[in-house]
């Protein structure tokens, strides 16, 4: 399978917060990865995908909500690979089906519907779709890609960082992409994550068990990586996650409008406008300081912002 990941660029920001302050702010832009397999979520499947080969499946499964980034990604990627695609949506049916479902269908992928409360039971889910499909020889993703596969992946981000940092910054959902970028960080690299909903010490946690030892064996197994210590080179920032999952408000819309046309860089609502707004925040507050080379991970989602649109105010909520 050609995994190739074509150019990634590293994009220098140059506005008045970060001349006034003197930070040297850059954008690693994934979002332009792949045009239909944005971001992180590339990085996620790609050891997936290629265990899904070796193992003989013909077809990927996942979960998520109607709007996920990572079910655009897993269809976008099974039409580009060859395999079929099963998303179990989150929430009842539509008559009219979102841009990211739209998008979805179109590359082939088969919907299944279930309720909210049927979805939260994580066990019975996977019975669920494990019955439903017993014909399909299905490799399983489980929600936003991440898994021990996914951390490895997301080790290699940082690869595409051609020159020096001290800090490096990256949204966290489940906090995967944050502890692959953890591990693959050098001596006196920092990574600061931006907690994207509210839940007191919720990726902390799960960061802390990324990081823990049980994943380190397949790792190790699939590459060979250079030891570092994972304990006190990273934080988690839980101010900036504006009430919660994809809740949004004016000052967060402003702020993305702003520094779109300042910088010529897209952000979407849910991760990236988010990170990038607590980026701004510790620089205006000294926490990133003059001479420092900063580091944000343009982690993609741009697909999301449809959704937004899609429901006809941008400030309303979804969920
Ligand atoms: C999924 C996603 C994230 C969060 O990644 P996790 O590994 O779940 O923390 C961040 N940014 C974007 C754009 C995403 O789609």
């Amino acid at each position: 399978m050609g995994f190739e990941l074509l150019n990634i660029p590293l994009q220098g920001i140059n506005d008045a917060i970060t001349k006034q302050f003197g930070v040297n702010l850059l954008v690693l832009r994934l979002d332009l990865a792949q045009p239909e397999i944005s971001g992180n979520k590339l990085f996620k499947l790609k050891y997936n995908l290629l265990e899904a080969e070796k193992a003989g499946a013909k077809t990927l499964l996942t979960f998520g909500g109607a709007f996920s980034n990572h079910i655009a990604a897993t269809a976008a990627a099974g039409k580009k690979y060859g395999f079929k695609t099963i998303g179990i949506i989150r929430g009842e049916e539509h008559s009219e089906l979102n841009p990211t479902l739209k998008f979805v269908a179109d590359c082939g992928m088969k919907l299944q519907y279930v309720s909210r409360t049927f979805y939260q039971n994580k066990k019975e889910l996977y019975e669920f779709a494990r019955k439903q499909f017993e014909k399909e020889k299905i490799y399983f993703i489980p929600e936003g890609g991440s898994n021990a596969l996914g951390v490895l992946g997301c080790q290699e981000i940082t690869k595409f960082i051609t020159r020096d940092f001290d800090y490096v910054c990256c949204a966290c959902g489940t906090g995967a992409t944050m502890a692959g970028v953890v591990r693959s960080l050098k001596k006196n690299q920092k990574a600061v994550g931006f907690q994207v909903l509210k839940a007191d010490g919720y990726i902390k946690k799960e960061v802390s068990n990324w990081l823990s030892d049980s994943i380190s064996e397949q790792e190790s197994a699939i590459q060979n990586q250079e030891k570092v210590n994972v304990k006190n080179n990273w934080s988690i920032n839980e101010e900036y996650h504006f009430g919660g999952y994809a809740k949004i408000n004016e000052e967060l819309t402003e702020f993305i409008k702003q520094f779109e046309q300042n910088n010529t860089i897209p952000l979407d609502y849910v991760y990236t406008g988010k990170m990038m707004f607590g980026v701004y925040d510790l620089i205006s507050k000294g926490v990133f300081k003059s001479g420092e080379t900063v580091i944000a991970i343009h982690t993609g989602g741009l697909q999301g912002n449809s959704g937004f649109e899609f429901r006809g105010n941008k400030l309303t909520q979804y969920g």
